[in-house]
This record gives C-alpha cells, sequence and structure tokens, in this order.
C-alpha cells in the first residue's frame, strides 16, 4: 500500500469519529494495522523538537523524576501511531497536534525504564510497578485509613 491510500483511511477515520481523534491514537492506530496488515502499530513519545530528547525518561532515572516524566500535565506526550516496513511513520490521529515535524520515539522498556503501572488509589499519582500500586507510606496511611472509616460506615 501507499502513501494516499494510508491518508485516504485516516481522512475516513477523523471524518467518522467527527474529528476528534484526541486520545484515540491507540484505538486508531490498533484499526489502521487491521485495515493494512503491512504497518507495524507503535507507541512511544511524541517530541515537539530535538532538544526534547533530552526530557525522555532514562532506565536509570529517579522514581520522581519518571513520576514527572509522565505526568498528566506538564509530562511528555505518550502517544501510538504505525510504522510502514520500510519504517516510516504513518499516524491516523496526526490532526490532534498543532505542531508539524513532531519527532517519534518508539517506547523501548531497556532504554526508557518502567512505564506507568496506574494510579495511587490515595492521591491518584501515577504509580510504577515497584511501588506495588500506591505512592509511598504517607499514601499508605492514608489509604488504609480511609478504608477504616469507610468500613467504620457500615
Ligand atoms: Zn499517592
Amino acid at each position: 500500500m501507499s502513501k494516499p491510500e494510508y491518508n485516504a483511511w485516516i481522512e475516513a477515520y477523523v471524518e467518522r469519529s467527527l474529528g476528534h481523534v484526541r486520545g484515540r491514537c491507540n484505538n486508531a492506530s490498533a484499526e489502521m494495522t487491521k485495515a493494512f496488515p503491512e504497518l507495524r502499530y507503535a507507541t512511544g513519545f511524541v517530541l515537539p523538537d530535538e532538544q526534547s530528547r533530552s526530557e525522555l525518561p532514562t532506565v536509570s532515572m529517579s522514581l520522581e523524576a519518571r513520576c514527572s516524566v509522565y505526568d498528566r500535565d506538564v509530562g511528555l506526550t505518550q502517544h501510538a501511531w504505525c510504522v510502514t516496513p520500510e519504517g516510516e511513520i504513518v499516524d491516523p490521529t496526526v490532526s490532534q497536534f498543532r505542531k508539524r515535524d513532531l519527532i517519534y520515539v518508539e517506547y523501548n522498556a531497556e532504554v526508557h525504564g518502567p512505564l506507568p503501572a496506574g494510579k495511587c488509589p490515595n492521591c491518584g499519582n501515577i504509580v510504577f510497578p515497584e511501588q506495588n500500586g500506591i505512592c509511598n507510606e504517607v499514601c499508605h496511611r492514608q489509604f488504609a485509613e480511609y478504608l477504616r472509616k469507610e468500613g467504620a460506615r457500615f
């Protein structure tokens, strides 16, 4: 398949989504790889420019630094897209970004370290696998207290 066919598919997808493709990168990329089996589904980060590469997570960074990388408001943009057999990027939800010429960096666990495992039930912050589901001792204590009080209500 070639560019015009990909572009036609993307146009139709955006139209079907009534132009709202934000937050649909996973869905769109997965669907597109089904429509074009030669495409590969990829996930990672999109960066506005080369300098932003320094903000990428690393295996050796502290937990605190890693949390800020994935912060919903100020962190990097996590994204999904497709890759052609030639290694070209085909991004079905690129229209959500105002900036062009974005840099796509595929996630690699050995380079970027662990991905967030979920959210802390006490404060809602991102938590990583090594945290066992909760931020720290403080959140753990507060959450245990909350559960105890909730339990007492019944
Ligand atoms: Zn917490």
